[in-house]
């Protein structure tokens, strides 16, 4: 570790890296400047017998309050360059760093007049963790827009995949049994290459502002990682859903249903993971026992629990 120097930091509480801002320290919290930083970590961490995650924006986690065991790796800031690489009369190359901001790369759309990625306004986290959660909204989503991504197979071996070779579903990426092979491990997103168009400029900013005003209206303020559980169906969301079951402000400690958007759930200041999980599983029997209907998470639960 000693060529990370300030690079590397120890016994790091997750809490401050979550946008829900729960969850125990990591072992370690390393930010490899380049690809060559990180191979020589990955190779590190092999020999060693050392487990590490890799961390996108936060925006998607719940992080247990034991912590995460290992290396936590965070791509931010050292992959985050977004440039135009490639275009002709009908269509524009983007690429972006896998640590850069989605919403970094839908104002550098807008301030380039390219049409492709408004769906995402609004939807915080890194390119990389959009690729791996297939982000998007009832206007579309990443695997649409997608052209390419170019991974790391641990440690060493940088490939770039075709979109028409990536299996995407509702919200996330499905990485076929032939890729894990290349590695035993799953990759590592380094960049994602979108193919945009060229488009009106007023014609964006003004859907860009109609969408901004509809998530402001929907969508909670304060601490979450976004919609809790997945739709099971387009004509009874989750929202919908858990509304009806009467569960809207439901709290257990911190932990508390939103009152504005019903699939989300806020932590009012001093929530543990804990206290997230219970009203997740009681928000799921309850939806179970009124409606026949299993919701299965969306945000991803890591690290360890406190109850052994
Ligand atoms: C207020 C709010 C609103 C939201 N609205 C939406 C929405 O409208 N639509 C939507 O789809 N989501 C939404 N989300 C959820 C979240 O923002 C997305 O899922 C986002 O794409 C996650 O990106 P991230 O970088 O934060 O990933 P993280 O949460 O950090 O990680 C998610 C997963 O991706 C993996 N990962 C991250 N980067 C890499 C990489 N480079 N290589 C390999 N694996 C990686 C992580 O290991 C983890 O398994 C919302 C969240 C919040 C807080």
């Amino acid at each position: 570790m000693d060529r990370f120097n300030e690079r590397v930091e120890f016994d790091v509480p997750m809490a401050g890296h979550t946008s829900l801002r729960v969850g125990g320290p990591a072992d370690a919290l390393a930010t490899p400047a380049d690809t060559y930083e990180l191979t020589g970590l990955l190779a590190m961490l092999i020999k060693t017998g050392v487990p590490w995650f890799v961390l996108g924006g936060g925006t998607n986690l719940l992080v247990r309050d034991s912590g995460i065991r290992g290396v936590v790796i965070s791509l931010r800031p050292g992959f985050s360059d977004i440039a135009a690489v490639d275009s002709d009369q009908d269509a524009v190359a983007v690429h972006a760093g896998a640590g850069a901001r989605l919403s970094a790369l839908c104002r550098y759309a807008l301030a380039n007049n390219l049409a492709g990625m408004n769906f995402a306004l609004g939807i915080p986290g890194s390119v990389g963790g959009a690729v791996i959660m297939n982000a998007g909204t009832e206007n579309g989503a990443i695997e649409s827009v997608l052209s390419s991504i170019e991974v790391l197979h641990v440690p060493d071996q940088k490939e770039i995949i075709c979109r028409r070779a990536l299996l995407f579903n509702y919200r996330g990426l499905v990485w076929d049994s032939s890729i894990i092979a290349k590695s035993g491990y799953e990759p590592i997103v380094l960049a994602a290459s979108f193919e945009l168009a060229p488009a009106d400029p007023r014609t964006q900013a003004a859907e860009a502002e109609t969408l901004r005003a509809r998530r402001k209206q929907r969508q909670p303020a304060g601490f979450s990682a976004g919609c809790v559980f997945k739709n099971p169906s387009a004509d009874a969301p989750a929202g919908y859903l858990i509304d009806q079951a009467g569960l809207k402000g439901t709290r257990i400690g911190d932990a508390q249903v939103s009152e504005v958007h019903a699939n989300f759930i806020v932590n009012l200041g001093r929530a543990g993971a804990t206290d997230i999980l219970r009203l997740m599983d009681i928000v799921r029997e309850k939806v179970l026992h009124e409606y026949g209907v299993e919701l299965e998470p969306e945000i991803r639960t890591v690290g360890e629990s406190k109850e052994k």
